[in-house]
């Protein structure tokens, strides 16, 4: 007869922080507040903190619904469940059996025992044997203590003993906010999310800014980009998404300049308008989806000329990234499927033949002198709507003001 065990806990380590020196204790803060906003909603969890790891206490709530919120949270390295057992011999070789019964994936393991209590009655060569023997019986698993795939570790205290086996690999990176706010400019495509998700990882919080052309943009491709920002979320408290009503600018840019400049001159309005948000809204950098050579206005030329207009920093994190690759991140952030719905965003409505590759800034700047480029800027930017977006919000068009 299987016994019936119960996770009790789950071992949370820290990723890159320990290796932080002076700011360690505001990183371990952070993660700490994170992730509890994360599992909010389960209210019998407690937590307790221990040196360089921290214990989630699940207090009868279900690990199964914790698990992949954890795999979510940047931050955390690895994690496992423990079972609690009485420090009792024959408990801890049942208990570390169960960690592995079910385990058909792997193959090899290997026994961590630590002895707390230096009075227990079996030494820890003894304690792993017997475990290892019960396992080698009655799996399929063989050990290999240089390249296991499971460690499972034993914890002996006097009241207690602890049986943790397969390490969770978490998401890695540092605890969002803790590197402080950017902008991203978020398109309804696939590689702005993608390009999202990387700078958070390294602790970035992110407003988002998109630029719509009603009534060429439809409502469904904003809606579309309101659910990709939604999915920003699960790092941060909300994500903010700065709404702006591009038109006008766009079709004076279309009516106004010769149409190979027109997608490059457009990006510098967007780079203008966006660093202008950015700086009202406490954002010290710009972040883009941009990939080197990816379409014809992410050229060397293309990318100088546009970024020539804005003095923040523009982090574009897929630089160097393959299309094949950015999806492949996109699939696992879960934004693919939205991303690849049919509708055209604010870039795609006017399409020249000939698009410049080799821009030139002098002749960037004259053309932009053939109108109020100024006036326009400015009134995108006053008429700008702010929506607040939380991945479980219910109704994708409530106006949350
Ligand atoms: P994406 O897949 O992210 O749309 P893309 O390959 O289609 O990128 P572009 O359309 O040239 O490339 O856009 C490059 C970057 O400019 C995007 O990754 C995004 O950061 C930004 N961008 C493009 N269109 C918009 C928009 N309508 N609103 C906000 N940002 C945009
Ligand atoms: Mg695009």
């Amino acid at each position: 007869m299987t016994m019936q065990y119960n996770y009790e806990h789950i071992l949370v380590r820290y990723g890159e922080l320990t290796t932080k020196g002076k700011n360690r204790r505001d990183f371990i803060k952070r993660l700490h507040k994170n992730l509890k906003y994360a599992l909010k909603d389960f209210d019998k969890l407690r937590y307790r903190r221990q040196h360089d790891r921290f214990f989630i206490i699940l207090n009868g709530e279900d690990e199964k619904q914790i698990i992949p919120i954890l795999k979510d949270i940047f931050g955390i390295h690895s994690f496992s469940l423990a079972i609690k057992v009485k420090s009792d011999i024959d408990e801890i070789v049942k208990a570390a059996y169960h960690v592995v019964e079910d385990d058909h994936k792997n193959k090899t393991f290997k026994i961590f025992s630590k002895r707390r209590d230096k009075n227990f009655p079996q030494r820890s060569t003894e304690i792993i044997s017997r475990v290892a023997g019960e396992i080698l019986d009655k799996t399929h698993f063989t050990v290999d203590i240089h390249n296991y795939d499971v460690g499972i570790i034993i914890e002996i205290d006097k009241e207690q003993t602890y049986v943790m086996g397969k390490i969770h690999q978490g998401k890695g990176g540092y605890p969002v906010g803790i590197s402080g706010k950017a902008m991203l400019l978020l398109s309804g495509g696939i590689d702005s999310p993608v390009a999202g998700d990387l700078i958070q990882k390294r602790g970035v919080y992110l407003d988002t800014v998109h630029f719509v052309s009603p009534p060429y943009t439809s409502e469904q491709s904003l809606d579309k980009v309101l659910r990709l920002a939604k999915r920003l979320n699960y790092n941060q408290k909300n994500v903010r998404i700065f709404i702006v009503p591009f038109t006008k600018l766009q079709l004076a840019i279309h009516e106004n300049l010769p149409e190979p400049y027109e997608i490059t001159i457009m990006r510098r309005m967007m780079f203008r308008i966006a660093e202008t948000l950015a700086n009202q809204n406490s954002c010290t950098a710009l972040v883009t989806g941009e990939s080197l050579g990816q379409v014809s206005s992410q050229t060397m030329d293309n990318i100088s000329v546009i970024n020539d207009v804005v003095k923040m920093p523009v982090f574009r994190p897929l630089i160097s990234f393959d299309k094949e690759e950015i999806i492949r991140h996109s699939r696992i952030i879960d934004t693919y499927k939205i991303s690849i719905e049919p509708y055209d965003d604010a870039c795609t409505i006017f399409n020249p033949q000939n698009p410049v590759t080799k821009p030139k800034l002098s002749l960037c700047e004259h053309y932009e002198s053939y109108f109020d480029f100024q006036s326009l800027v400015d009134e995108c930017v006053e008429n700008v709507e702010i929506k607040v977006l939380r991945y479980d919000d219910e109704d994708e068009n409530e106006d949350l003001f």
